[in-house]
């Protein structure tokens, strides 16, 4: 089993975020010697910011990848999106994915309750660090326990990347809510699915997405599938950190990471 360079949450302009070309993309990961990528498009039905609610427009979006394709032949680039779950709207969610004929299924939430933690006054306003903190742990098992059709869980913690906590208190941790995650490593080990490792956690709170005392404890419970990303939106980011990342988990006893085409997971490992 070979190691292998690869880069799984990443967003251009097709999502409302991006600020880079899929050219722009394409080139600096081929110039940092990457040797497949992963655009994970966000779509967020629903989401109260009007801005975005914006899917990417599919068929233009498969053709510029087509095209990057045709550019880059060294890179393996795969379609993929980052799924903004909703509850609210989740029958249809499914529906239209189940609709489109991507690569990778990134299972996402970025609205607790109706909100996102990025509105952090919001947020965390009237509430105290464990309630905040919990509050966004069991929507994010609401969220996993009713999907199975998904390859990956994105930023497990997300609401610590806006958190107004900081310092020590500021990570999402394992302690915070231990019987809340292992109900969801528990779900993703069972349907054979990957945890994600996000690297923009380090900028916000020093460590990845999920924390790596959240992915201690997937190890622990026999959890061996991870996806790496950056969750790039734009040049400086791409392929940041996933080394140091995959550094960290393998020291702790990680195993795999996974490739997909068309749904279909290829191990490598880390
Ligand atoms: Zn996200
Ligand atoms: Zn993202």
């Amino acid at each position: 089993m070979e190691q292998r360079r690869m880069d799984y949450h990443l967003h251009t302009y097709h999502s409302m975020d991006g600020r880079q070309s899929v050219d722009d993309l394409c080139r600096t990961m081929a110039a940092r010697g990457v040797e497949e990528i992963c655009l994970t498009e966000h779509i967020e039905p629903g989401h109260p910011d009007d801005n975005a609610d914006i899917p990417p427009v599919w068929p233009v979006y498969m053709e510029e990848i087509r095209q990057a394709r045709e550019k880059y032949p060294r890179l393996t680039i795969r379609a993929g999106v980052e799924i903004g779950d909703n509850p609210l709207l989740r029958p249809q969610i499914k529906k239209d994915l189940a609709a489109l004929d991507l690569d990778f299924h990134l299972l996402s939430l970025h609205l607790v309750n109706g909100v996102d933690p990025y509105y952090s006054d919001l947020y965390f306003g009237g509430k105290t660090r464990d309630q905040a903190y919990r509050e966004y742990a069991e929507a994010k098992a609401e969220s996993i326990l009713d999907w199975e059709d998904f390859d990956s869980v994105a930023h497990i913690g997300y609401a610590a990347k806006f958190s107004i906590y900081t310092g020590p208190e500021r990570a999402l941790i394992y302690d915070d809510a231990p019987d809340v995650f292992d109900e969801i490593l528990r779900h993703i080990i069972r349907l054979g699915k990957c945890l994600e490792v996000n690297t923009s956690g380090y900028a916000s709170t020093g460590d990845t997405f999920a924390h790596s005392t959240i992915i201690k404890r997937y190890i622990e419970l026999g959890g061996e599938n991870f996806t790496f990303g950056s969750d790039s939106h734009a040049v400086d980011r791409n392929y940041a950190d996933i080394e140091r990342a995959k550094d960290m988990v393998r020291a702790l006893g990680g195993k795999y990471q996974a490739s997909f085409d068309r749904r279909k997971m290829t191990l490598w490992r880390i």
